[in-house]
């Protein structure tokens, strides 16, 4: 069970990381046993020219794949931007999940390391990139090992020359997923977003165009080029296409990575693939995008999960983080865990960002509520802030008081006030 409402919502994220994740418990597929199973096949086919740029973007695009940390900008449209700028031009894999409730990346990380690098492989390849560098959470040491031995299979086996991956460990900032600060951290400064423009994609890593992936899309890259991959792009419902990688957690039984259609609902997800929820536990709410997402109400339950349908309830499924909150979970609490998890990460270079956030932080402390003070501070610092950070902090904030309000604890007064 995670209690997520007393503890925080990182702590559902420290269980799993807690979990089996040790090095002498992980098993995965040697390089030689991936190839035996058809594996750098499509890399090779790549690099031969046997399937060129164009076909690649094709196939992507017609598979739908978009990226998977939490953005969906469309992954082929990404590769062709950044291959059409003038080199020399860098592949930076993001392998940084720190968004609270995502353990995707990790689940692919650890089970197929090789099909992970033989996507990114193939995307420096259709790029043309110089090398390629995997930003890894710091807080995934076994992930370290298993990447550094199958980078080292790589070069022993001849598919890239020696130092062509580098392996760079991030320093436990939430911030430094956003990929300008990752950018600014690989090049060993803090980790603070850029403006833009100008966008990675024309000036990224050390002033040069730079492509910059999220570890499972790249994952999927390898997979969708090969025959077969009609099982993925045939997949999906209520008229969306693809899989998508759930990581539930919360109070359901049998929390994890779900590999489910793309535009399930959360009731088909919980009753198909979760085991439903724990005994004596009613759903009361849930957030569809982790600590970034928003947060929706039982009866948001049967709303297509993806990209576009959230929108038009200010809410995002970024990576499809799912938490599942119930009837004995404190609304406010979530909330409380929520903002002061924005106020520790907030890099504290914009001000609506850095102040916004310790003030909705210190406001949600008491037990009166001004809506229209939290309102209007939510709307400037969605407005002014840099980067999606300070604009999401607020997101679990407006969906409680736009759609839940009467789950919040009888104590907390809300104030209407008028001001002239
Ligand atoms: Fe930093 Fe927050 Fe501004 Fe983003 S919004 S740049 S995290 S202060």
């Amino acid at each position: 069970q995670f209690p997520v409402a007393k503890a925080s919502v990182q702590s559902v994220v420290q269980h799993w990381l807690a979990g089996d994740c040790q090095p002498e418990h992980l098993s995965w597929p040697s390089c030689e046993t991936y190839q035996q199973q058809g594996g750098y096949a499509v890399l090779k086919r790549v690099r031969t020219g046997a399937l060129r740029l164009d076909q690649v973007i094709d196939q992507l695009n017609h598979a739908g794949l978009r990226g998977l940390g939490g953005a969906g900008f469309p992954t082929a449209r990404k590769w062709k931007l950044v291959a059409e700028q003038p080199g020399p031009r860098y592949l930076v894999v993001n392998a940084d999940e720190g968004e609270p409730g995502t353990f995707k990346d990790r689940y692919y990380l650890q089970r197929q390391p090789h099909q992970c690098l033989e996507g990114m492989l193939i995307a420096a390849a259709c790029i043309a990139a110089e090398a390629v560098y995997i930003y890894l959470r710091d807080e995934y040491p076994a992930l370290h090992q298993v990447l550094t031995q199958a980078i080292a299979e790589l070069e022993t086996e001849g598919w890239i020359a020696p130092g062509y991956i580098q392996l760079r460990r991030g320093a436990g900032a939430y911030i430094c997923g956003e990929e300008s600060a990752l950018i600014e951290s690989l090049e060993g400064k803090p980790g603070k977003p850029r403006q833009r423009p100008p966008y990675v994609a024309q000036r990224g890593l050390f002033q040069r165009p730079t492509l910059v992936n999220n570890l499972e899309t790249l994952y999927w890259v390898a997979e969708l080029l090969r025959p077969g991959s009609e099982t993925f792009t045939q997949a999906g419902r209520h008229g969306r296409q693809g899989l998508r990688s759930f990581s539930v957690s919360g109070r359901v039984a049998y929390p994890g990575v779900h590999l489910a259609p793309a535009g399930i609902t959360l009731r088909e997800l919980l009753d198909e693939y979760c085991g439903g929820m724990l005994p004596g536990h009613q759903l009361l709410a849930y957030l569809p995008g982790g600590a970034s997402g928003g947060i929706l109400g039982a009866e948001h339950a049967d709303l297509p999960l993806d990209f576009d349908t959230l929108q038009a309830y200010g809410c995002f499924i970024g990576s499809a983080a799912i938490i599942v909150l119930s009837d004995q979970d404190d609304l406010r609490e979530v909330l409380l865990n929520l903002m002061a998890f924005f106020t520790e990460e907030s890099c504290g270079q914009c001000t609506p960002c850095r102040l916004g956030t310790e003030q909705l932080l210190a406001h949600l402390r008491q037990d009166r509520w001004d809506r229209d003070w939290l309102l209007k501070l939510s709307q400037v610092m969605q407005d002014a802030s840099i980067c999606g950070l300070g604009q999401a902090a607020p997101n679990g904030l407006l969906s409680v008081l736009k759609f839940l309000p009467h789950a919040l604890p009888e104590r907390i007064q809300l104030l209407e006030v008028e001001r002239g």
